[in-house]
């Protein structure tokens, strides 16, 4: 455990009415890296176990503007609905994410290799001479800890996630499935994610489109 609790200087929360419902919305800083991320809380999480819980790295393409070459702006959507339904939960939303660490305009770079070399999203960045995946968890974890989130159930698709988060002091009860539809746009990049990074992608069994010419996100 390396967690230093998160400082008050650090933190700022108010009330945030959304379309969906209203949440309490938790700002904070991490001094580690000097980004703010933020914590989206609803209903009655406070030492409660069990909390189902999204860790979400920030995807501007995806998130904001619907891009269809990865599933996070449906993964983000989902992730919400799932807690407005179950009527408590937290969505941790990380900055400092972008192309699972690289950066905003590497990871555009890495988009120009897979459309135009058909590369997947490890070797687009690798090719580049960029890390697969840089993300730090513990920002999440300091937040979870500071919320008094007993233990978690995880919207996940993604084992190394869940072993992040719990040598960063998290208990993470349980894993819970956060599906994508497959698309033409998006089964390169969840192929890859299933394929090489270990993702547990069931979905993908059922899609029967045009891949492998799809290069994805
Ligand atoms: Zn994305």
């Amino acid at each position: 455990m390396d967690e230093q609790a998160l400082s008050h200087e650090d933190i700022a929360e108010s009330d945030l009415v959304t379309r969906r419902g209203t949440f309490r919305a938790v700002a904070f800083r991490d001094r580690l890296h000097g980004h703010e991320h933020m914590a989206l809380v609803f209903g009655k999480t406070r030492m409660r176990e069990n909390v189902l819980v999204r860790v979400h790295s920030e995807c501007m393409t995806g998130d904001i503007f619907g891009a269809m070459r990865c599933e996070c702006g449906e993964q983000l959507d989902a992730a919400l609905d799932r807690i407005v339904s179950e009527g408590s939960g937290v969505l941790v939303y990380l900055r400092g994410h972008e192309g699972r660490g690289i950066g905003l305009v590497a990871k555009v770079r890495t988009h120009v290799l897979q459309d135009e070399k058909g590369l997947d999203t490890l070797d687009s960045a690798t090719t580049l001479g960029l890390p697969v995946d840089t993300r730090d968890y513990g920002p999440a974890a300091r937040v979870l800890t500071y919320l008094r989130v007993q233990s978690v159930r995880l919207m996940s698709n993604n084992p190394d996630k869940i072993r992040a988060l719990e040598s960063h002091g998290i208990a993470v009860a349980a894993r819970v499935p956060l599906l994508v539809p497959a698309n033409d746009h998006n089964v390169g990049y969840l192929t890859a994610k299933r394929d090489r990074l270990g993702h547990d992608l069931p979905q993908l069994d059922l899609f029967s489109g045009d891949y492998p010419h799809a290069a994805g996100g």
